[in-house]
């Protein structure tokens, strides 16, 4: 019975499609309700430094340029907000790359211990503001090469330690200490006795935009994206993220990342049969 089976196969094939075309719409109407609320929140991000720095504007445009220290003064937080403003728009660019999985990652091998050392020294006026210590938990480290986006992992590890830094205590510290894990993986682990994390924030922790206190974040000059990018980087790596935290006493954020694979050395031919 031939024309019975086409039935069948027919109207099976016509359900679905119907079920896909369904899926298909549901997806875009999902797509459709993240871009909405991605672009609410990043106009929401952008008012309030915007915001800032048009009120100081105006301020000095109303007269108060007429005193020199305070017309400085108010010039400084104007550029403050500014400066505000690009930082957010390059987590956003980051962001965006990321999410819509545009970046190729440039795989290399490099010295953590060393990429470690370059963000102490790029942040240590930050933490020197706060009198935060940033340490190595072992003081002599040697070096230990590892596989991965240079750049990318340099960009984790400056978030997690800038947030180190923002949500720290003041005279606090922040070490650093990179442990072997397995034959193939070290673990990446900064420790902050900061104001520590309450256990229902984190599980929201690496969602872009949130922020356990808002005001708090925006003062410190956050995006509210840090953790969101630092997440997907480490996702890209096919490596994990682990945080750890008690609320008052300090935050434990670590990763995994791979060891450079150890090349046999080359042999040297000539050297053989002379
Ligand atoms: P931002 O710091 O810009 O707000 P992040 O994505 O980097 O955004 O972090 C999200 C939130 O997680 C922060 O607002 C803060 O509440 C919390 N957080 C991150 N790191 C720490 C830390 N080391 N100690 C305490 N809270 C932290």
């Amino acid at each position: 019975q031939p024309i019975t089976t086409d039935m069948e196969t027919l109207t099976r094939e016509v359900k679905k499609f119907a079920t896909d075309k369904k899926l298909e719409i549901e997806m875009l109407q999902v797509r459709e309700e993240y871009r909405r609320e991605f672009l609410g929140n990043v106009s929401h991000e952008l008012k309030t430094p915007l915001f800032t720095v048009q009120g100081y504007l105006s301020t000095l445009i109303d007269g108060a340029m007429d005193d020199k220290t305070v017309r400085k003064k108010y010039l400084k937080r104007a550029e403050k907000g500014v400066e505000r403003l690009i930082y957010i728009v390059e987590d956003l660019d980051m962001i965006t790359k990321l999410e819509s999985g545009d970046l190729n990652l440039e795989f290399s091998e490099f010295d953590i211990v060393e990429l470690v050392q370059n963000v102490f020294d790029l942040l240590e006026m930050k933490a020197d503001k706060k009198k935060i210590t940033l340490a190595f938990e072992n003081y002599h480290i040697q070096p230990i090469l590892v596989h991965g986006d240079k750049d990318k992992i340099q960009q984790v590890v400056e978030n997690l330690i800038v947030n180190s830094i923002k949500y720290g205590k003041e005279g606090g510290l922040t070490e650093v200490a990179i442990v072997n894990l397995t034959k193939k993986k070290v673990l990446v682990r900064i420790t902050d006795n900061g104001e520590g994390i309450e256990k229902q924030n984190i599980p929201r922790l690496f969602e872009r935009f949130y922020r356990v206190n808002k005001s708090g974040s925006r003062a410190e000059g956050g995006s509210g994206l840090g953790l969101a990018i630092v997440k997907h980087i480490i996702e890209a790596h096919k490596e994990k993220i682990y945080v750890e935290s008690e609320f008052g006493i300090g935050s434990e954020f670590s990763f995994t990342i791979e060891k450079a694979r150890l090349r046999k050395p080359e042999l040297n031919l000539e050297q053989i049969y002379n």
